[in-house]
């Protein structure tokens, strides 16, 4: 497989830039081919700006959404933008990887997102119509790729489960998970999560690393979670609103959005 690990940490020397080492060694060695993109040491712009939509006059008013879309249709993104692009479309499979930040990914990621999955690429894509809502959630660009991410969490695994105090961890990385990758098509693999990373010692590390081998070993036969489609009839159009009929009667929230847990 062709490996795009896109990575989000300041420090080469960090967990998080050993980890990357170990990931990207065990999926060289099983034969895959790997690209990095390192966020921090490519000076990532995260902002999206004027600055990248040059072409716009002095008095047009800025619309990120339309710009996005005139650049993307017009093939005038900003280069470092196709760049990404185009290692996104050489992938077929993403990994993001970051420390959790505010229950969330640094922002020098979200940023990449931002400019990176433009309109036309990663959404506004496919048709829009009383039968279909565009493509998106399990079709679109991206379809038929995988993706994962990789995290590391100063919490303990405890404080992110159902009763947990921070909610549980698919909550939280739901709007990643389901939000960003599933959005424009890729099929999404479990996360992989460490947890309780500031005080790691050595054990704790090798443990943590033999675990992410053993995941970078499956990512062909890794099971993605298994997300409803949106055009596949669960939902009704315009409403978006699941079916009355399907989904567990006790189920809430986000694993509504989960195949299998119809009644
Ligand atoms: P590092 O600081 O580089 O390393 C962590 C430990 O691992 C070190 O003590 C070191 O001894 C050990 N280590 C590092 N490399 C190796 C190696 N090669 N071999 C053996 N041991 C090694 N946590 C949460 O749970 N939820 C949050 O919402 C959250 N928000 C945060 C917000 C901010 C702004 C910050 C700065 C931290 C936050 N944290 C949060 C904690 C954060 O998730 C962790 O600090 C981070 O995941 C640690 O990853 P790192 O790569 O920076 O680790």
């Amino acid at each position: 497989m062709k490996v795009l690990l896109v990575f989000a940490h300041p420090e080469p020397r960090s967990l998080n830039g050993a980890l990357r080492d170990v990931a990207v060694e065990e999926l060289e060695s099983q034969g895959h081919e790997v690209r990095v993109s390192d966020l921090y040491a490519d000076g990532w712009k995260s902002n999206i700006d004027r600055a990248d939509f040059p072409w716009l006059t002095p008095d047009a008013q800025l619309v990120p959404i339309a710009a996005s879309k005139k650049a993307f249709e017009a093939n005038v993104l900003t280069e470092d933008v196709k760049a990404e692009i185009e290692k996104l479309s050489w992938a077929d499979m993403l990994i993001l990887q970051f420390p959790l930040w505010w229950f969330t990914m640094p922002a020098i990621l979200k940023g990449w997102i931002d400019r990176v999955f433009a309109y036309g690429f990663a959404y506004g894509v496919g048709e829009h119509s009383d039968k279909r809502w565009g493509d998106r959630y399990g079709e679109g660009t991206l379809a038929g790729k995988r993706a994962m991410l990789i995290v590391t969490a100063g919490g303990w695994e405890e404080h992110y489960t159902a009763r947990g105090i921070n909610g549980p961890i698919d909550d939280l990385l739901f709007p990643i998970n389901h939000g960003i990758l599933y959005y424009p098509g890729y099929e999404v693999l479990p996360p992989f999560v460490v947890y309780r990373v500031d005080r790691f010692d050595e054990a704790g590390f090798q443990s943590a690393a033999e675990r992410l081998r053993e995941r970078m070993r499956t990512i062909e036969t890794t099971s993605p979670t298994p997300y409803r489609q949106q055009n596949g009839g669960d939902y009704l159009i315009p409403s978006m609103q699941l079916r009355t009929e399907l989904g567990d009667p006790g189920a809430t929230g986000f694993a509504l959005h989960l195949n299998g847990t119809d009644g």
